[in-house]
C-alpha cells in the first residue's frame, strides 16, 4: 500500500518537474471575464433587460497579502494569459503532490489521516 502511494508520488513529482521545465514564465492569480455597465443612463446596459458591455478581461492576484486586479487589453492578454494559466497549472500540480506527501507522512507516522 505504502509502496503504491510512493510510486504515485514519484509520478506526480516527475509531472511537476516536466511542467516546470516546459514552462517559460508563470504569473500568479487568475483571469476573470467581466460584463460591465458604463454608467450612462440611456445606454443599452441600463435597459430592461440590460445588454452589458464586454466581456472585459481582468487579472486578479494576491500580492503581499493584498488583492490586486488589472484590466488586460488584447495585447496584454496575448502576453500574460498563458503565463497566468501555466502558473495555475503548476500550483495545482504542487498542491496535489503536497496532498499525497501529507498522506504518505501521516501513514508512515501512524497519525490521523488514513483515508485515500
Ligand atoms: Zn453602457
Amino acid at each position: 500500500m505504502a509502496k503504491v502511494k510512493n510510486k504515485k508520488i514519484e509520478v506526480m513529482r516527475s509531472q511537476l518537474i516536466a511542467a516546470i521545465t516546459e514552462t517559460e514564465r508563470i504569473l500568479p492569480g487568475s483571469i476573470v471575464n467581466r460584463m460591465m455597465r458604463c454608467g450612462k443612463k440611456t445606454c443599452k446596459c441600463n435597459a430592461d433587460p440590460p445588454e452589458l458591455h464586454g466581456p472585459y478581461v481582468q487579472w486578479a492576484y494576491i500580492h503581499k497579502g493584498k488583492q490586486v486586479t488589472r484590466w488586460l487589453n488584447e495585447k496584454q492578454q496575448t502576453l500574460y494569459c498563458k503565463p497566468i494559466q501555466d502558473g495555475s497549472k503548476l500550483r495545482k500540480l504542487l498542491s496535489q503532490l503536497e496532498e499525497y506527501e501529507i498522506l504518505s507522512v501521516e501513514r508512515a507516522e501512524g497519525w490521523g489521516a488514513q483515508n485515500d
